[in-house]
């Protein structure tokens, strides 16, 4: 039976990108269905501040082990390593924290990692579920560290977190910053690849010896696909599998809800710098169940702010519609510096992009459910004996919420389907 391709990869995001290029690496034809008029999915870099901002994934992290940063260098990209110039500031509600306040919050951080690394030792019956029931609460620090790992590192609540998942993905090692932004290093990694634009799935048949998808580009066929819509996609229907996906993959689709993780850019009117440096750190100390915004300044000594915010008031901004996160950020800037806040940022000009409301994203990156271990391996299990792959950020196991993660669990997802296109002859040779 002829195709159009061997191999169709729906989404242009990190992990579609990296699928492409290994199953164009392994000799396979390939064409790339996206969404989007652009590439990069979850990375985006905009230029709307007068200078490079990631409205999305912003760091290379755990260096080490991200194939993103030898590929970033070898195409010349600039790599900073933000961890040399971290240099935090914490506002206490009247003051800042000082130098001893400061080395409190790092004894507590390591002493709040430590209990919950207890909590999951615990035996069976007696360990929590959750980040949240694993986390000290009472002390001084407890409530902004827990607010620190859920809402502002994992996009999402620590009770809606789970435990293990949580130790299992957490993230060490150097945190790299591209120069020209993620999004840009995406589409410099995509230059070249067979990416039609416009070009949503709204239907994949997968019931046969080879694949269909149709949408408003008309109709391709292919031997195997790797799909890397996030698990909001999945979850909204708006590609409709034919058959349905199976049980155990539409649990886990379930089991990964999405987080949200917003950010914003807020440009200097002039030359006032709020007295922090650049990249400085600018949180908050929490009391139990407050929320906040948390800001990096200038970075790289650009004239713009970036503000995050993440979990339920990220959902509830996002709800709250346009203008609401502007809002959150001046008052929460309001709090700490009061009426200078609006004096030295402009209203006008930001830069933002709210990842909840976008429906080819609808989240920031998934966050597994109290107790179902076990899903992202379900998520990313072969179909059809490899001819179907799901892949993306939310399969990878101790890289998830990352783009590494996605770009490893597309690249993955390419070799298996291109091995298990073998037996059917469309292939060649076997893959290396
Ligand atoms: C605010 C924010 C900050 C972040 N910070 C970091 C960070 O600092 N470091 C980090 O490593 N990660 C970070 N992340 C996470 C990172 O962005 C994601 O993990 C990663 O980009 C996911 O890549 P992906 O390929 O799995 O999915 P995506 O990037 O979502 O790619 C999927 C693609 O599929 C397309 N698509 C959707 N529906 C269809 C359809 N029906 N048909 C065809 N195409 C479709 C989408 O448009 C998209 O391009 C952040 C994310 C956000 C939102």
């Amino acid at each position: 039976m002829s195709r159009d391709c061997d191999l169709l990869v729906v989404g242009a995001g990190a992990a579609g990108i990296a699928a492409a290029r290994e199953a164009l690496s392994l000799g396979l034809s390939v064409r790339v269905l996206e969404a989007r008029g652009r590439v990069g999915g979850r990375a985006l870099t905009d230029a709307s501040l007068g200078a490079p901002m990631d409205l999305g994934a912003t760091w290379l992290h755990a260096a080490q082990s991200n194939p993103l940063a030898p590929l970033a260098e070898a195409a010349g990209l600039e790599l900073f390593n933000h961890d040399s110039v971290r240099d935090s500031r914490v506002w206490m509600g009247d003051r800042w924290a000082g130098a001893a306040e400061m080395a409190e919050y790092e004894a507590a951080e390591r002493a709040w990692h430590e209990a919950v690394r207890l909590a999951d030792a615990l035996p069976a019956g007696e360990r929590p579920l959750s980040l949240a029931d694993a986390a000290p609460r009472g002390g001084p620090w407890d409530a902004t560290l827990t607010h620190w790992e859920g809402p502002v590192i994992a996009a999402a609540e620590a009770a809606e977190i789970d435990l293990g998942d949580y130790l299992s993905t957490l993230l060490t090692g150097t945190n790299l910053l591209p120069r020209e932004g993620c999004g840009h290093l995406l589409g410099t990694l995509a230059r070249g690849l067979p990416v039609t634009f416009d070009a949503p799935v709204e239907r994949l048949s997968w019931g046969g010896p080879g694949l269909r998808a149709e949408g408003p580009f008309g109709a391709l066929t292919a031997g195997a696909a790797v799909v890397t819509v996030s698990t909001g996609v999945l979850a909204s229907g708006a590609i409709r599998f034919d058959p349905a996906l199976p049980q155990a993959t539409a649990q886990a689709v379930h089991d990964l809800p999405m987080g949200l993780l917003n950010k914003i850019g807020l440009r200097a009117t002039g030359e006032d710098r709020l007295d922090l440096p650049s990249f400085g750190g600018l949180e908050r100390r929490l009391g139990e169940g407050e929320r906040a915004m948390t800001f990096v300044a200038w970075p790289f000594g650009r004239d713009h702010l970036e503000g995050f915010v993440g979990g339920a008031l990220a959902w509830e901004t996002s709800r709250a519609g346009e203008g609401a996160l502007a809002e959150l950020a001046f008052a929460e800037l309001g709090r700490i510096y009061g009426a200078r806040a609006g004096r030295a940022l402009r209203r006008d000009i930001r830069a933002e992009w709210d990842w909840g409301r976008d429906p080819h994203a609808l989240g920031a990156y998934a966050a597994l459910r109290p107790g179902r271990g076990g899903a992202r391996e379900a998520l990313s299990a072969p179909l059809a004996g490899g001819r179907l792959m799901l892949a993306g950020e939310a399969c990878h196991a101790t890289l998830a919420g990352t783009l590494a993660g996605a770009w490893l669990s597309g690249a993955g997802a390419a070799r298996e389907a291109a091995a298990a296109l073998l037996p059917h002859g469309i292939l060649g040779r076997r893959p290396a």
